[in-house]
């Protein structure tokens, strides 16, 4: 008998080099392999008379092999065997290529089930390369709904079919997680039934009654989890940091601008959390361009003001210097001073010097705002008191980064722990309510859902043909004469493409240069390049020292040219909306009226249809709804950061379950925040906890 914790080593019927294969999918226990779902079938239900079989239907027919013989195709000295079955309706021909073993199992007289798709060529019907087990078998492979899974090679479907079959029918128990009244309740089957249903269904009914289980599951432990860090914060020891009206009054009056309601608001919001004993958690979720650094800077200016330290982060060095500068110009007439710790940078107030000058400045808590990278988080950087840590653009930031900036906040002098300091994590791009739900429940959340009043709409086109483009060019020419600035971006959608995008831009820069724009002056931007260069560039750019900027998407990035006004992006195809809407937050910084004019590579009804949502509307949080509901979730936030498994992904859309399963969470917790009472859903947790990292 087998549990769920035995090894499939243990399992005669796996052999040694499927072992390898198993584990290369972290398939190493009976739990892993059971867990390992279809994700789809193929209908083979029905069994259909022969004579009643029509080409291209998938179906399956029961009958006694008539003959079966094997040879080589003349052409091609394939392996050919063919088979006829026979019902009481007529005969089929069956074909199969390189199948070696088709002609030893397959004899004469057999009764069998096969199941596969009709084909006709000149002499009749036929199925190819069908699947097919003996009508004494139980149905594995033939005559149900058939699980087609995810696969590797040399783990094909039948193997897990027929393994699965096997293991299933071995277990002793089911150890079920989830309490069996939230169960009842929810009317959803059973640990074992739902495995039974969704290896196993006996209609798409049961298959999607077990989805739906375990899609419940695996949110329930999501949202345990969330509440449990939220909890946690909330018993947790912060500093508070009492604010002083008059004093912030005054600081904002000091700035160019004054704020939007919804910058008071979150700001306010803040404020107010980071005055209360239990440490901030915070999430800033709001568009491109609507002023979440001044906000991050009221914050920080509170803590200073109470003579405490803030570190923010930024995930580029050019975002970390851009900080740096922009919040330089906001604090001069506080007294705080400002420090700027990235791979290439040392600066103390506006003075570089070396690391070990700087890392003792900050031990002494010379600097209050603490600017930089995630060279930030090194080892031997200890914070005088550290009370607010800010992480700009958090999605940037690997998982490992991630888990590293909460233990950084733990480490203060001595390295005996302090206050754990208030967090406040900002979104580059605005994140759909759904998403916040599900994906950053242990987070309060401020919105930033106004953007600031100076701003004009940018003007959004969908340029397809080659005159348009000369169009485009002429106006890029006039408003350059009027000293504006352009940018034209080109895509660099995966790692493994960067080098023929580099080359694309590299090229193309050499183009404008030569033909359309000889009498500009024309810089370069890429992702190959230092980060030093990178920097140059940027500043060079800033500072006008070139009318364009041709550049890959290393700009997307938070990046403030507020003299430009035009922004081109080519192929604008193979982004998603969400970042060509974070490439067009690269214009229209300042009162200029600006524009966004997106070339589609191969211009297509489709690709025209989605790109006009985005020439449609500038609100940043409805553009990043429409990109989650077509592209799903799993590309909007980047599924290999986020490592939620597959199930949960799907449903992070699903409002309905996200908000039943928080309801179930939180009456558990209530009732048992240990989990105590429930050792089972305790260890599940836990292993859950593994696969995914929370903020
Ligand atoms: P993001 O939310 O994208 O980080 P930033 O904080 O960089 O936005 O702000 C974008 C620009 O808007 C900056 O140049 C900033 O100085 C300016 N800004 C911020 N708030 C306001 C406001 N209330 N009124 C006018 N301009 C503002
Ligand atoms: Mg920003």
């Amino acid at each position: 008998m087998l549990t769920f914790d035995t090894p499939l080593s243990a399992i005669p019927s796996i052999k040694k080099p499927m072992l390898g294969k198993l584990a290369c999918l972290e398939i190493l226990t009976v739990h892993d392999l059971l867990y390992h779902f279809p994700h789809r079938y193929e209908d083979y239900s029905q069994i259909r008379p022969i004579n009643s079989l029509a080409p291209d239907e998938k179906c399956t027919v029961l009958g006694t092999v008539v003959k079966i013989e094997a040879g080589r195709t003349w052409k091609k000295k394939m392996l050919l065997t063919e088979a006829m079955v026979e019902d009481a309706s007529g005969r089929l021909r069956l074909i199969w290529f390189n199948q070696r073993f088709i002609s030893q199992t397959l004899k004469s007289g057999m009764l069998i089930r096969v199941s596969g798709k009709v084909t006709k060529d000149q002499k009749g019907l036929l199925m190819s390369n069908p699947a097919f087990e003996k009508s004494a078998r139980d149905a594995t492979h033939t005559g149900r709904l058939v699980p087609v899974y995810p696969e590797t090679t040399g783990l094909t479907s039948k193997f897990f079919r027929w393994q699965i079959t096997n293991v299933f029918q071995k277990v002793k128990e089911f150890p079920d997680p989830i309490p069996e009244e939230i169960l009842e309740r929810l009317h959803l089957p059973s640990l074992k039934q739902a495995l039974g249903y969704i290896h196993f269904p006996k209609n798409e009914k049961f298959s999607l009654l077990a989805r739906k289980r375990f899609a419940f599951d695996e949110m329930f432990l999501v949202q345990l989890k969330a509440l449990q860090v939220k909890a946690l914060f909330k018993t947790a020891k912060g500093e508070p940091i009492l604010f002083d009206q008059d004093a912030l009054k005054n600081f904002l009056s000091t700035l160019p601008f004054t704020l939007t309601n919804a910058q008071r608001k979150a700001g306010f919001e803040i404020l107010k959390d980071m005055e209360k004993m239990q440490p901030m958690n915070r999430l800033l979720n709001g568009d491109v361009g609507s002023g979440k650094t001044i906000v991050a800077a009221l914050a920080a200016y509170a803590a200073a003001e109470r003579g405490l330290q803030t570190a923010i982060l930024a995930p580029t060095e050019v975002l970390a210097r851009q900080h740096f500068e922009n919040l330089s110009k906001l604090f001069p007439q506080t007294g705080h001073t400002l420090a700027l710790l990235t791979g290439s940078y040392r600066v103390l107030d506006n003075k570089t010097v070396t690391r070990p000058t700087l890392l003792k400045a900050i031990t002494a808590g010379i600097p209050k705002i603490i600017i930089g990278t995630h060279a930030l988080l090194e080892n031997d950087i200890t914070f005088d008191n550290l009370a607010l840590v800010v992480v700009d653009e958090q999605h940037r930031f690997g998982v490992a980064q991630r888990a590293k900036l909460q233990e950084v906040s733990l480490k203060s002098k001595d390295n005996i722990p302090k206050a754990v300091p208030h967090f406040l994590t900002m979104t580059a791009t605005p994140i759909p309510r759904t998403l916040t739900l599900a994906f950053f429940g242990n987070l309060d959340l401020s919105l930033l859902d106004e953007m600031p009043k100076n701003r004009k709409p940018i003007i959004t086109k969908i340029v397809s043909t080659d005159q348009e483009r000369e169009t485009i060019y002429s106006f890029v020419r006039n408003e350059i004469a009027k000293g504006r600035q352009t940018f034209i971006i080109f895509p660099l959608v995966e790692e493994s493409l960067a080098l023929k995008d580099v080359k694309a831009a590299i090229t193309e820069h050499k183009r404008l240069e030569e033909k359309n724009f000889s009498d500009l002056r024309i810089g370069l931007l890429h992702g190959k390049m230092k980060p030093k260069e990178k920097e140059e560039m940027m500043a060079e750019f800033k500072n006008k020292k070139y009318d364009i900027l041709v550049a890959t998407a290393v700009v997307e990035v938070g990046i403030d040219v507020p003299n430009a006004s035009i922004i081109i992006i080519e192929e604008a195809e193979r982004f998603g909306l969400a970042q060509l809407h974070q490439f067009r937050g690269r214009v229209g910084r300042a009162a200029h009226q600006s524009y966004c004019f997106l070339l589609p590579g191969k211009p297509s009804h489709i690709t025209n249809e989605r790109l006009r949502t985005l020439a449609e509307t500038n609100n940043g949080f409805k553009i990043a709804e429409a990109d989650l509901a077509l592209r799903g979730p799993g590309a909007f936030l980047g599924t290999r950061q986020s490592g939620l498994p597959d199930i949960a992904m799907e449903n992070l859309l699903n409002i309905k379950l996200i908000t039943i399963a928080r309801d179930e969470a939180k009456l558990l917790l209530a009732l048992d925040y240990k989990l105590t009472k429930h050792p089972l859903l305790k260890s599940a947790l836990q292993k859950f906890e593994e696969q995914i990292h929370f903020e």
